[in-house]
């Protein structure tokens, strides 16, 4: 699955986790589970901005030490023993992450075949990114003229 995706099922993870530590462990354990589900793979130039997008923007919402970049850099850590691979230092039957190197069981990646389509990733994506988006606070948000209860009138000019 692209890092890009995983980045941002571990930042979703990591906002319903809300724990720095715990985050980073739920965001590991969830690249297994993302890996399993059935994905197509896209070469690292599509991919290595994306995620650069995806942690530069989850840093400045949420906070570069937040519980959802946590979240993410777990999602995405596993993923970092490709690269010995990639540069031809190892064989990619030396990789230990379990949906890694020659899998015991097929079934372990994309559970066992190749998709036509994006459609289960785009969808992780998208759910990802609406657990992010979602307004956790007991208030309602306000419309852009509307004031909070007791709170003071904008200064003249604003
Ligand atoms: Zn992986």
């Amino acid at each position: 699955m692209m890092l890009f995706t995983h980045a941002l099922f571990g930042a979703a993870l990591g906002r319903i986790v809300q724990n720095r530590p715990a985050s980073y462990l739920v965001g590991v354990a969830s690249h297994a589970l993302g890996d399993v589900l059935p994905h197509r793979e896209h070469p690292l130039k599509i991919d290595a901005p994306l995620v650069a997008a995806a942690l530069t923007l989850l840093g400045l919402r949420f906070g570069w030490a937040s519980p959802e970049c946590m979240g993410a850099l777990g999602g995405i850590t596993p993923d970092m023993e490709h690269l010995p691979t990639m540069l031809g230092w190892s064989e990619p039957d030396r990789e230990f992450f379990p949906t890694h190197g020659p899998y015991p069981e097929p079934w372990l990646h994309s559970m066992g075949h190749t998709p036509e389509d994006d459609r289960v990733q785009i969808g992780l994506a998208v759910a990802s990114l609406l657990v992010l988006c979602a307004n956790t606070s007991d208030e309602p948000p306000l419309h852009p003229n509307q004031r909070r209860e007791g709170a003071s009138e904008p200064a003249e000019g604003m």
